[in-house]
């Protein structure tokens, strides 16, 4: 069973969506500030954050980015917003899903399903192996050549995406679609930049590649031979 945290401040809304879950059959928890939601999450340990943005005291996507520094727990972001630049920015710093307000339990409760199955394939973790690099999806750790590397969330799924696919040139399309799920534009550079970032934390050159290789015009591929 999973335990759920429910971020709202609006006393009837938490109360109806802590009720509506828990006659689903979730554990709940719940907070009403933002402040309150990042300590449940470090004492309660939930399995999901059903995340309000609109909160009285810190703003939710502050909250988001301060959950993401302490905790990898799937947030689902609630938003009365119904702003395009919002949900990019929640998505960008690291939410997993969004709803926009005002959504039916229903609705609510298949994301909670579809978040949980994605982010549980990492429940019983194999670790990734490619040459002497090592990506450890449990842990959400990398080590390269024994070494572990200081990686930000999206740098680290995105090198997951691209070592379970090790060998297999993969489009920057699909990387935003798939790690950032955003809908590609032609001028995003979002993958550009963290595939950069990543390349220099490997510490190596784009000019002479050990893992990272860029296919010109197709895509990327990580690879232990050169
Ligand atoms: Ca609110």
């Amino acid at each position: 069973m999973a335990l759920v945290l429910v971020v709202e401040d609006d006393v009837a809304i938490r109360t109806a969506l802590v009720r509506g879950l828990t006659e689903r059959g979730h554990a709940t928890c719940s907070s009403g500030s933002g402040m309150g939601a990042l300590s449940t999450v470090l004492t309660e340990r939930p399995d999901l954050v059903v995340l309000d943005l609109g909160l009285p005291d810190v703003d939710g996507q502050e909250v988001l980015r301060m959950i993401r520094a302490v905790s990898a727990v799937p947030v689902v972001v609630a938003t009365a917003r119904d702003d395009d630049r919002a949900v990019v920015a929640a998505l960008d710093a690291g939410a997993d899903d969004y709803l926009v307000k005002p959504f039916k339990l229903e609705q609510l409760e298949a994301r909670i399903r579809a978040v949980l199955r994605r982010t549980r394939v990492g429940e019983a973790p194999v670790s990734v192996v490619v040459g002497d690099l090592v990506v450890d999806p449990g842990a959400r750790e990398v080590f390269l050549d024994g070494h572990r590397l200081a990686l930000s969330a999206k740098e680290f799924d995105l090198l997951l995406y691209l070592a379970v696919r090790a060998g297999q040139v993969v489009s920057k399309q699909e990387l935003l679609v798939e790690v950032w799920r955003r809908p590609y534009g032609g001028a995003d550079k979002t993958v550009d930049v963290h595939l950069s970032w990543l390349r220099r934390k490997l510490g190596e050159p784009a000019t002479a590649p050990r893992y990272l290789h860029t296919v010109r015009g197709v895509g990327v591929k990580l690879t232990a031979a050169t």
